[in-house]
């Protein structure tokens, strides 16, 4: 595994912390956390580690300039803008939504780190602009890398497989790992580590926007096409993705009663902050799932944090959470 290009940048590993607190106000099982929202980069995130391994490939191939898309308070848009900075690369972000009044959030920290901001206002044309932003600059020689959404390519879901050895080297092997899965990168990686490292448990992804189906078939291509990058190719199959789509029909970024009262219990128990859009609605996955007993009572649960905290401070959430 010690063959693929890697830049060390995030503070790892990661912190495993108990959640005494939670567990006991949920009645249930042992509840600990992975703190993957202090991954060290411009207040962390998950895609931290994913980036590790897309910026030294983009700079194997000579890019210097970053192009990714993603939501206008796209936590992945964030850290790829300050990676940028960081390498004294360029930034290209194509951003659906209008361009608000004033930048709050992810968006003002996007602008601190000098990304530019290519803002589209229907969805549906997202990914014929970020190719176009791409192609321009490619034409007029700024030798640009394109990252998906979410930085969710195989590069990207090496982070992941990463992630899962930290985790067994910490001697932390929890019955089941949860967690928030929107394009598959993360929950592609962990599986694939799972295999790698021989982790016993269960890895349930709550879906963040995606129909199951969707991220079965998704995530285990992911998976297997990053095997790949270790010298054989393992395949993945669907029914290895265990996927739950029961908590996002409220649709991507709304916040409902389920992801407010998730924020609630984790900061009065814990003084544990969720973001609005991934944690929270994991965490209220997470909380319904315990009160329905789906866990053993003497499993370990582990909830690895994805962070996404700077969209607390986004104006479109602010009043929606208290
Ligand atoms: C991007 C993101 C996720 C989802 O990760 P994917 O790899 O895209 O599935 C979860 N939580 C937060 C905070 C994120 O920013």
């Amino acid at each position: 595994m010690n063959n693929v290009a890697r830049e060390t940048f995030a503070h790892l590993p990661t912190a495993v912390e108990e959640l005494p607190r939670l567990s006991r106000e949920l009645g249930g099982p042992r509840i600990l956390v992975k703190r993957d929202d202090q991954t060290g980069l411009a207040f962390g995130g998950n895609k931290t580690r994913k980036l590790e391994f897309l910026v030294a490939e983009a700079r194997e191939q000579g890019a210097v300039t970053l192009v990714t898309g993603g939501a206008v308070q796209s936590n992945h848009c964030r850290q790829t803008a300050a990676a940028a900075a960081r390498f004294g690369m360029d930034c290209i972000l194509v951003l659906a939504g209008e361009r608000p009044q004033r930048a709050n959030g992810n968006l003002l920290l996007d602008w601190f780190f000098g990304a530019e901001v290519v803002f589209v206002g229907q969805r549906s044309e997202r990914d014929r602009i970020l190719q176009q932003t791409f192609d321009n600059a490619a034409q007029s020689g700024r030798r640009p890398y394109l990252m998906p959404y979410g930085g969710s390519s195989p590069t990207g879901a090496l982070g992941y497989v990463f992630a899962m050895q930290e985790l067994m080297q910490q001697g932390v092997i929890p019955d089941w790992i949860v967690f928030g899965t929107s394009s598959g990168g993360t929950h592609a990686g962990l599986v694939l580590g799972q295999r790698l490292h021989a982790y016993p448990g269960k890895i349930l992804g709550i879906s963040i926007d995606e129909p199951e189906h969707w991220l079965k078939s998704h995530v285990s291509s992911l998976a297997t096409q990053a095997s790949e990058r270790f010298g054989s190719r393992i395949e993945i199959a669907r029914d290895e993705v265990l996927a739950n789509d029961a908590y996002c029909q409220a649709g991507y970024g709304i916040v409902t009663e389920a992801e407010r009262e998730a924020i609630g219990l984790f900061a009065r128990t814990e003084g544990l902050l969720l973001d609005p859009v991934y944690t929270a609605r994991a965490a209220a996955g997470l909380i319904d799932l315990l009160r329905k007993d789906y866990f053993g009572e003497d499993d370990s649960v582990l909830f690895w944090h994805t962070g996404g905290q700077p969209a607390l401070f986004a104006e479109q959430y602010g009043d929606l959470l208290l």
